[in-house]
């Protein structure tokens, strides 16, 4: 499966992208660092639910009680 860079377009997959960025709980791949500081910018004008694949739910691991 391959996904598509929201600030250029480009068509990559998962193993090639540069970085993802999670925003918004949808997980992004962009190429190159001029993708992801222009996505980091202003990421809502770039984020596109549908470009990226559904981040995982995060887990929230428990606070260590100091007992
Ligand atoms: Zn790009």
């Amino acid at each position: 499966m391959s996904f598509k860079d929201p600030v250029c377009g480009k068509r990559m997959n998962r193993g090639k992208a540069h970085i993802t960025i999670e925003f918004e709980g949808v997980n992004y791949f962009l190429c190159c660092p001029q993708c992801q500081a222009q996505f980091e910018r202003s990421p809502k004008t770039f984020a596109k639910p549908e470009l990226g694949e559904k981040a995982r739910k995060v887990q929230h691991y428990p606070v260590k009680q100091h007992n």
